[in-house]
């Protein structure tokens, strides 16, 4: 089938990879570059984790991981750098338990540790008296962008066309089928899958889809002493629950191409239209960065060495969005985010190309149908 993909991001890329793999004739529409810094798959690391506080998603990671395999062998590159994770917080936090309820659920291995455990074992990050940490071996950290670059890569290979600097304006019926309209020309394709990221709401306006792009910081901080306890092999990636789950810290190890350690707090409050969104990290955020790794991890420097935006599209529920579009039958969204889709764009790909091309993925996905919005969205004739 001729299938349009809008959107080269994660989710969009990985979708090219399979349907192209199966002999599709895919054409994967960008309206910037690929691999541009101005969405959300852009960057060195994105955790990935089997560790989550709902079951759902702990399960959904077991289709995940084999995945994530299949494209670090193909692409012969080093894109899951494997070391171990820990999600800590004051002992008997309802979150942490509730990370232990679900791994414990399907049967995952898993360490409590205490906080002196955790210490000496990781001497570069530091629990506080009183806290407790789940450690699970399979986490790690995605090189976020060579990822998507290595599925684009793949895409080609298979015959997959990758259009950049190319914005999509609109999907009207065209017979059977679809067109695709964008800046100066419109293309006719049968099938078409929606990756939009945080641009998805806008380009699927008339649906008044719940999606709310918020602008996100990151830093890395230099280290100032004892490197050896921040590389890979002796440093976790490291989630710390907090004190409500609305915004808490979380990081990573050197991951080797950008000097100094990479962390950052998830900020809920901060709304954006991802057409003009502020690139430049606020003082008040790196400050923030300096004084939790004062006492989490004092062999940093404050020294902030490099810092970033990028942009989260959150769900109401935090919940992805995977759902065929209303009243457009061949036609398909996947919104896969609210700051924790990166780890399952490679199945989220698997599972938009199933759809696209009329397969029905072998998962559970009412959690994810739009019809959970009942005030903004008609009824879809369902996945
Ligand atoms: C700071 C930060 C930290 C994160 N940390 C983690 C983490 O540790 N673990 C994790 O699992 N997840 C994490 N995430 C979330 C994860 O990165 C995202 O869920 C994931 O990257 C979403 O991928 P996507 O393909 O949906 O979106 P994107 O990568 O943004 O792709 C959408 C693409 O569509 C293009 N596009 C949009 N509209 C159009 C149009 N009209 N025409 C043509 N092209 C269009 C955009 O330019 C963009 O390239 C984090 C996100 C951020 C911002």
């Amino acid at each position: 089938m001729q299938i349009a993909i809008i959107g080269a991001g994660g989710v969009g890329s990985a979708a090219a990879r399979f349907l192209a793999q199966e002999g599709h004739q895919v054409l994967l529409l960008e309206q910037f570059t690929l691999d541009h810094d101005r969405g959300s798959s852009f960057g060195e690391s994105r955790i990935i984790r089997r560790t989550y506080p709902d079951r759902l998603y702990t399960q959904l990671m077991d289709a995940a991981y084999p995945l994530w395999e299949e494209l670090q062998n193909d692409a012969q590159e080093e894109l899951f750098v494997r070391t171990g994770g820990i999600y800590f917080g004051r002992a008997g936090h309802p979150i942490v338990s509730a990370v232990e309820d679900a791994l414990q659920s399907i049967g995952t291995a898993y360490e409590k540790l205490s906080a002196a455990a955790c210490n000496s074992r990781f001497p570069g990050f530091r629990l506080l008296p009183g806290e407790e940490a789940v450690y699970q071996a399979d986490s790690g950290f995605l090189r976020a962008s060579a990822c998507v670059r290595a599925n684009v890569r793949l895409a080609r290979h298979f015959g997959a066309e990758l259009r950049e600097s190319v914005q999509v304006r609109a999907i009207s019926r065209q017979g059977a089928g679809w067109l695709v309209e964008m800046n100066n020309e419109s293309i006719a394709v049968e099938r078409v899958l929606v990756t939009a990221g945080a641009w998805t709401g806008s380009l699927l306006a008339p649906l008044q889809l719940p999606l709310q792009p918020t602008r996100q910081q990151y830093g890395y901080l230099r280290i100032a002493a004892h490197a050896e306890f921040f590389q890979p092999d002796r440093f976790p990636v490291w989630i710390d629950a907090g004190n409500n789950g609305r915004s808490s810290f979380y990081g990573f190890p050197a991951d080797g191409h950008i000097d100094g350690v990479k962390f950052a707090w998830n900020d809920r409050d901060d709304p954006v239209d991802p057409d003009d969104v502020n690139c430049n990290v606020d003082n008040d955020y790196t400050e923030a960065l300096q004084r939790y790794a004062a006492v989490r991890m004092p062999d940093l420097s404050s020294d902030v060495v490099y810092a970033k935006t990028c942009l989260y599209t959150d769900t109401p529920d935090r919940d992805f969005v995977i759902d065929a579009v209303p009243d457009k039958p061949g036609v398909f969204m996947i919104s896969a985010c609210s700051g924790h889709g990166f780890k399952f764009t490679v199945l989220m790909g698997r599972i938009g190309a199933d759809l696209v091309s009329g397969k029905t993925p072998p998962y559970d996905l009412s959690r994810f149908s739009l019809s959970r919005f009942p005030a903004q969205v008609p009824q879809s004739s369902g996945t």
